[in-house]
């Protein structure tokens, strides 16, 4: 007989019932250290005081009114989401993939406004995700997830990551922008370096056409800086966000400039549940704690401490791990052994981490770490990879 929940998730058979700060409880009242963080949704870890305060303050006033009105702690959200970033307007949807569906077609919509109806493709990175809609699919390209699901969404284009001559060769009188993750996540930690992320933007501004960032895991915090592409010292045009920006409510957003959302006029998109109330308060309380001066200092210095021991970690297990990848707290450790095995011995240890692409184990904790729990961290890591039996 067929389970009661689709059975399209591997689960592992672990059930946790409550979170405190970095740790989960499973219903046997065990403790894991949880450096996953629901696939880096929980941003500030669980059961944050500031994050319960807002949600159940809002939950006792209003939960739901419809886009058709004012919505007072979206206008707040989105206006702090615009002064803390590159973009001037915002559209608030409830998860990656309706992010990056409304990012593309913003990017779409730009060219048919502007005189070019026929720009409407996109040029994508293979090893990329996007999410698991029909187009977002598709702008990926990953062959094993399109499989069975009929013709892909026409309008992607792929060429390989961090490869800027193959990105100038594919662009064609077609091509209305060109869609990338930063830091590919799901593909396996694969950092875009600072010139490929600049010269991206250069050959965006050469060809008139549009930057548009899928930040949905590395924004909000995750590699350090509010929004990865900081880093390279440059601005997309459209980005997506979700995962770390509700803090484990689920909400999605795009971000854009006023000039790439020049056709996005009333009636063009909308979302029943995106900008909900409840949403919003969770936005605005992780706005709370991330923009508070020193957040990101004490990010970074977790984030720099994590992988000096995880070089170590690495150095003394060349037989289980291959190198340290990633940035920020959006990190992990290349296997040499196979990653789901590691995930799981680790689970058995005591810490939750997430797998990805190129045999990666991801280690996702709260952007709250404190050196303890990197140490807690270290240890059980290194304690696996010791008693492993090649
Ligand atoms: C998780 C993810 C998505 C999809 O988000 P969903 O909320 O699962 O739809 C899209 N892009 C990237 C980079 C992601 O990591």
């Amino acid at each position: 007989m067929i389970p009661a929940i689709l059975a399209t998730y591997a689960r592992a058979n672990v059930t946790f019932e409550r979170g405190e700060g970095a740790y989960l409880i499973s219903t046997e009242g065990r403790k894991y250290l949880d450096f996953g963080s629901g696939v880096a949704v929980t941003a500030l870890g669980h059961a944050h005081p500031h994050l319960i305060k807002a949600l159940t303050e809002q939950a006792q006033k209003l939960w739901h009114c419809s886009n058709l009105y004012q919505i007072a702690p979206q206008q707040r959200a989105a206006e702090r989401l615009t002064a803390a970033s590159f973009a001037d307007t915002v559209f608030f949807c409830n998860s990656g993939a309706e992010a990056m569906e409304g990012a593309i077609k913003i990017a779409r919509k730009y060219h048919a406004e502007t005189g070019h109806p026929e720009k409407y493709r996109l040029i994508a990175c293979t090893g990329s995700f996007h999410g698991r809609t029909l187009a977002t699919l598709a702008a990926a390209g990953n062959e094993k997830y399109i499989a069975g699901f009929g013709p892909p969404a026409p309008g992607f284009d792929h060429v390989p990551y961090n490869d800027l001559a193959a990105m100038r060769a594919a662009i064609g009188p077609e091509t209305a922008g060109i869609l990338v993750e930063p830091v590919q996540g799901e593909g396996g930690l694969t950092v875009g370096t600072v010139e490929y992320l600049r010269g991206l933007r250069a050959l965006c501004d050469e060809k008139g056409i549009l930057l548009v960032m899928d930040e949905v895991q590395t924004g909000m915090g995750r590699t350090g800086k509010l929004f990865a592409h900081e880093w390279a010292g440059i601005a997309p045009d459209v980005m997506g966000l979700a995962k770390g920006l509700g803090g484990g409510f689920p909400t999605g957003a795009v971000l854009a400039t006023e000039r790439a959302a020049v056709g996005m006029t009333p009636g063009t998109h909308g979302s029943t549940f995106g900008g909900n109330l409840l949403a919003m308060a969770s936005v605005n309380a992780v706005l709370d704690v991330m923009l508070a001066p020193g957040f990101f200092d004490q990010v970074n210095q977790m984030a720099g401490l994590l992988r000096q021991r995880l070089e170590e970690v690495v150095a003394s297990h060349p037989k289980i791990f291959a190198e340290q990848r990633g940035k920020g707290l959006l990190t992990g450790l290349r296997c040499v052994v196979p990653n789901t095995e590691m995930v799981e011995k680790l689970r058995n240890g005591g810490l939750i981490t997430v797998g990805a692409g190129e045999n990666v184990v991801r280690l996702l904790p709260p952007l709250i770490i404190e050196e303890r729990q990197v140490a807690e961290a270290v240890q059980i890591i290194d304690k696996v990879a010791g008693q492993w039996t090649l």
